[in-house]
């Protein structure tokens, strides 16, 4: 057992994940809209919804883009501290 980090990724509920196949409509990019047992995705394209495990979403996924890089920054005031 050594492949868990890397195989897979921590998944958010607003993420985009692009996959390696397209979907019959065309789209590449899903959005994560449910968590759980299961990753609920839902088809930026043409909005159908399904279900999969987090491994053959791992599998399937060519890249992952966090919801938004908003949340990484810690909140910092604006004023500035003047000493
Ligand atoms: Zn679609």
């Amino acid at each position: 057992m050594g492949y868990n980090a890397l195989m897979f990724p921590e998944f958010h509920i607003g993420d985009v994940v692009k996959m390696r196949k397209a979907h019959p409509c065309g789209g590449f990019d899903w959005k994560i809209y449910r968590l759980g047992a299961d990753i609920g995705l839902e088809c930026l394209t043409c909005q159908h919804r399904v279900f999969l495990s987090r491994r053959e979403l791992a599998h399937k996924l060519k890249t992952l883009t966090p919801v938004s890089p908003v949340d990484e920054v810690p909140p910092t005031p604006q004023n500035s501290d003047e000493q």
